[in-house]
């Protein structure tokens, strides 16, 4: 498997990017996916902040309402929606609202707001691979990327590594694992987990609605109940990723790339109560472990206002109220994803790409009611086994595999 040599999540102090302190100049934000779980409590954060942070662009897919209500609110100066009918509507509304906001479409203004010289820090939180190229675009004009869109890193991890290293970008993590772990990590951690006395990455689990379930148990799932998650509340995808252990299994491969881990050097624990977000194992016997609440306004803030804290509205951890702290081991057999994934990763090249491209078809089809829920797992092994690995050092060859992952994943489902 391909590493990214020397690139980690970590970047120095003063990097591109880095926050403003009290008295300088307000950090200018672009949130992708602003109109998600991730987008609305990124400006949850922001709100309470006002003068540190300004909203410079806001993008949402086809929500317009909820974003024309954003725009209300923060005065961004560019708005982004997918198609031009939408963007029409809301140039109208903001237009009799007095707002002087500009309105674009499409996946091009995407990219632009992403790398505009004004932006300072661009939240990356477009569900799917949907969110790649404008979170490379923020990537390659070294911006200070928040990423939660961990399918970009999945498909592209080494490219985008790369392109981190080059551009001086600072990369921090928004999931909560990642950002744990990123926690838990010496501050530089260059050059691997072992030169630094790092023997293992504990990546937490909560195990999702149907943690002991089997799989004849599994199998007569519904979406709406694949979607009630019992600690975190998140957009569908990634609920339904959750409940099937793709999440983690995606978390597993993007954990690699932000770390320079190998997978072998991460072992996934379900822990029921979500208050541990992850660990790092050192040589001497340590664990390292962050704790708190399960909500995502804590890696946000801990993103945005890096290396200093900022308020983020989250209530401290009550250990007394959380009273205990179980582990167990995941389940290969009734959540054959988390295999799936390792198995992506340890073949390396485009096998991420495909297996991220047959998920979301999968999720989709499920989310449609046109797919069990066992059969997720069923449709991503399948095109993992059918599709030809390719090596992943050029983009197009990545987009190319999750086109043709997407196509066969269809063709399986009966869709075309
Ligand atoms: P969500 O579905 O709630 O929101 C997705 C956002 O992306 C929305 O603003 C939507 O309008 C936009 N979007 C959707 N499809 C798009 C497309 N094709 N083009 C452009 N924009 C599009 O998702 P979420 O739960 O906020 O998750 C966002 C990302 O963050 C995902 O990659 C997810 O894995 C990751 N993440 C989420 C959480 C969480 O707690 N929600 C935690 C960790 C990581
Ligand atoms: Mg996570």
């Amino acid at each position: 498997m391909v590493m990214a040599a020397s690139c980690t999540a970590s970047a120095a102090p003063g990097h591109k990017g880095a926050t403003a302190s009290a008295g300088s100049l307000p950090v200018n934000v672009t949130v992708l996916g602003a109109t998600g779980s991730i987008g609305t409590s990124t400006l949850d954060v922001i709100d309470r902040h006002p003068g540190r942070y300004r909203v410079y662009a806001l993008s949402a897919h086809r929500s317009r309402q909820a974003l024309l209500d954003q725009c209300r609110r923060h005065q961004p100066r560019v708005a982004v929606l997918e198609c031009e009918r939408d963007a029409a509507w809301l140039r109208e509304k903001l237009l009799e609202a007095g707002l002087d906001t500009e309105v674009r479409s499409g996946r091009e203004a995407l990219t632009e707001v992403a790398r505009a010289a004004e932006v300072d820090v661009v939240m990356a939180a477009i569900v799917g691979a949907a969110g790649l190229l404008p979170t490379l675009a923020a990537v390659e004009a070294g911006k200070r990327v928040l990423l939660a869109n961990k399918e970009a890193l999945v498909m592209s991890g080494g490219l985008f590594m790369e392109a981190v290293a080059r551009s001086g970008a600072t990369l921090l993590p928004i999931d909560s694992e990642h950002n744990a772990i990123f926690q838990c990590l010496p501050s530089e951690h260059r050059g691997g987990l072992a030169r630094h006395g790092v023997t293992q990455l504990l990546l937490t689990a909560s195990g999702g609605p149907f943690r002991d379930w089997t799989a004849d148990q599994l199998a007569t799932v519904t979406p709406d109940q694949a979607c009630a998650h019992p600690n975190w509340s998140m957009g569908r995808k990634i609920s339904v990723d959750s409940a099937t252990l793709m999440n983690k299994g995606l978390e597993l491969i993007e954990a690699c790339w932000l770390f320079d881990a190998r997978p072998e050097q991460i072992q996934v624990v379900v822990h029921p109560q979500s208050v541990i977000h992850s660990m790092a194992a050192y040589a001497d016997g340590s664990v390292i472990a962050q704790l708190g609440n399960p909500d995502m306004r804590t890696p946000i803030a801990h993103g945005l206002a890096w290396p200093e804290r900022i308020a983020s509205g989250v209530e401290a951890l009550d250990l007394f109220a959380v009273a205990r702290l179980d582990f167990q081991r995941p389940d290969d057999t009734a959540f054959p994803c988390l295999r799936l994934a390792r198995q992506a990763i340890a073949s390396g090249g485009t096998a991420p790409a495909v297996l991220n491209a047959a998920n979301e078809v999968a999720v989709e089809a499920f989310l449609d009611g046109r797919l069990s829920f066992n059969g997720i797992g069923e449709l991503v092994e399948r095109v993992l086994a059918d599709r030809p690995l390719e090596s992943a050092s050029e983009l197009e060859v990545i987009l190319a595999a999750d086109e043709r992952a997407r196509h066969d994943a269809r063709q399986w489902l009966g869709d075309s």
